[in-house]
């Protein structure tokens, strides 16, 4: 045994560094890279992880000393042969394959599983699940992929993500080109060759989804090819084979919610049967004016339909703040044939001229085709997952810790199986996490901040953190900032000035609350947001940071230097 001094890192130019949270205390055990102290630069906070594992044996600081680099923070007694940091699972990951990464120090795999078939099983192939069977084959884990279709990558890369939007930006091109007609450059009404369009559409998917089966091969994953049911806790019947795993990680994804008042008829489509049309509707009635509903709308609009979207509640995309949706809502009212809020679909009659359909307000209207995307739903009750002994709640959802653990030990779940929002990067995130667990990676949890929402409608609108909406329910405080993009060089020469950037502020602090974004790109300028918020940035932080000009970025910056009261691109406030 051999005592550690764990001393302050480098950590900028910063001196007198408060600690702003002593983690542990005398006496207690620590694993390798577990967080000791937190302390805090005008830039933002930071742990100070262990370097080894073992006791800790003395405090050398307390809440609120000022430290700087290289100041004694405390000891730790080293254990033994566990003392070296673990740079890397010493079971061989695959060649070329990341190692664990800073953040989670990879810990020895657990042991092969004797006598089991595997070491880790992964239920499903989207983006959850080869996420997390390609981790845990990096981490030396022994890997089995089971997917139901021939055809990896789940709903995100077959008819998800992926799909719409290839066919989204052929959409914006229509769009941007119509529009440009009144700036003085006009091609012409678009010919739209469908049937290239789809193989153009296909050819990205195959890509994506062949390139995954190179990867999983690259890693010696092996793949299965059928339906998994769980038969018992560490068992799974694929058609007539079993499979006995030491872990599982369940990664079965979701579908599309039916309703059971509308006719099964091939001219009712859910979001599936959008991405792959022989034909282009004249009337399409798109029911549910959510993310998924949106941007087909947004597509077959493009093509030439005649778009109405139907939405129960009284905004569109329910949830995000209204004064967001509004430029979206009012650029799709001049293009669409009709939006109606506060409105519900109470029948569908399949006639052979077209799909009758009453609403509870107003009169009946008849369309060639119905979009119903009103949802999905989790696949939790298609397992057997009884037999196992997981719990499944009345939605088919199967609750998880932070660790990705469910009821049963060494049974994992992660993606849309185990709650919203229902997005690929959260499920890619748990996915490591679950994997990581497995494999004993210190520290290994999921504790994002905030997991930011995209529609990829025209204009986009993104949102991440608190939202003005949630913080008037909660009641919680907050300033707001909101810089209009009409005072955007960027946005002015782009035609698209509806744009609004908004973010909330943390009143005392100033610290980036959350942010809401809507106009051309608003999906990637959301980005830079959430790393503010997971860097507890402030408004002088994100305002002090050159963005480059003329770019829709300088709408955050803007944004920032509204709170900081340092604009100069807007008028001067009053008084
Ligand atoms: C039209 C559309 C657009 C979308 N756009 C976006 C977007 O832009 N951004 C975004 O973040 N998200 C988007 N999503 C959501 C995203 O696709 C999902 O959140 C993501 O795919 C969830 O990943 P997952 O791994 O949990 O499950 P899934 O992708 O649903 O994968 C689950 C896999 O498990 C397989 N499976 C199920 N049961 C079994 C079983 N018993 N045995 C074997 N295999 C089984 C399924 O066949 C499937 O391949 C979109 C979804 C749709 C429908």
């Amino acid at each position: 045994m051999s005592d550690v001094e764990v001393r302050v890192p480098d950590i900028g130019d910063f001196a007198d560094v408060p600690v702003i949270e002593v983690l542990v205390k005398v006496g207690d055990t620590v694993a390798v890279e577990d967080p000791l102290i937190t302390l805090e630069s005008d830039k933002a906070t930071m742990d100070v992880p262990s370097p080894v594992a073992g006791t800790i044996k003395q405090l050398a600081v307390k809440l609120g000393d000022k430290v700087a680099e290289g100041s004694v923070l405390l000891t730790v007694e080293a254990a033994g042969s566990d003392a070296a940091p673990a740079a890397g699972s010493d079971a061989g990951p695959a060649a070329g394959a990341p190692r664990a990464t800073s953040a989670y120090a990879a810990a020895p795999p657990p042991p092969a599983g004797g006598s089991r078939d595997t070491q880790v099983l992964v239920i499903g192939s989207g983006p959850g699940g080869y996420t997390a069977a390609f981790r845990a084959a990096d981490l030396g884990l022994k890997t089995m992929l089971v997917e139901r279709y021939e055809t990896l990558g789940g709903v995100c890369l077959n008819v998800g993500c992926i799909p719409s939007k290839t066919l989204l930006h052929a959409a914006r091109v229509i769009a941007e080109s119509e529009e440009m007609a009144e700036h003085g450059v006009s091609f012409g009404a678009a010919d739209v060759d469908l049937g290239k369009l789809m193989e153009f559409k296909t050819g990205v998917v195959g890509k994506l989804t062949g390139g995954l089966k190179q990867l999983a091969k690259a890693r010696k994953v092996e793949v299965v090819t059928g339906t998994a049911k769980f038969t018992g806790a560490n068992s799974v019947a694929v058609a007539d084979r079993t499979i006995t795993f030491d872990s599982c990680i369940i990664a079965a994804g979701s579908h599309a919610v039916k309703l059971p008042f509308i006719p099964d008829d091939p001219r009712v489509i859910d979001s599936t049967g959008a991405l792959s049309p022989d034909e282009i509707p004249k009337r399409l009635l798109v029911l549910g004016g959510g993310i998924i509903g949106l941007e087909m709308a947004t597509v077959y609009d493009a093509l030439g339909a005649k778009v109405t979207v139907v939405e129960m509640q009284n905004q569109l995309i329910p949830g995000c703040d209204p004064e967001i949706v509004k430029p979206l809502h009012a650029r799709i009212s001049k293009r669409y044939e009709s939006i109606l809020l506060g409105t519900q679909v109470t029948a569908v009659k399949a006639n052979k001229t077209g799909l009758k359909v009453s609403f509870s307000e107003g009169k009946d209207q008849v369309f060639d085709q119905i979009l119903v995307a009103v949802g999905r739903t989790p696949n939790g009750k298609a397992l057997d997952a009884d037999k196992a002994g997981v719990n499944v709640d009345e939605r088919g959802f199967i609750p998880v810790d932070k660790q990705q653990r469910t009821n049963v030990p060494g049974i994992y779940a992660i993606g849309d199986i185990v709650g919203n929002p229902m997005l690929a990067h959260k499920a890619t995130h748990e996915a490591k996490v679950a994997a990581e667990v497995i494999a004993g990676v210190a520290g290994a949890e999921f504790d994002a901040k905030t997991i930011p929402s995209v529609a990829y409608t025209d204009p986009e609108v993104a949102w991440m953190g608190l939202t003005e909406t949630a913080a008037k329910a909660d009641g919680i405080k907050y300033e707001k900032s909101s810089l209009p993009w009409a005072a955007s060089g960027r946005a002015l020469g782009l035609g698209r000035s509806e744009g609004v950037t908004k973010l909330l502020w943390e009143p005392e602090t100033k610290r980036l609350l959350g942010a809401s974004i809507v106009g051309t790109g608003a999906g990637d300028l959301i980005a830079e947001t959430v790393l503010a918020l997971e860097a507890g940035l402030d408004a002088q932080d994100i305002s002090l940071t050159v963005h480059p000009h003329p770019t829709l970025s300088e709408t955050i910056a803007f944004a920032a230097e509204v709170e900081d009261g340092t604009i100069t691109d807007l008028m001067p406030r009053r008084g």
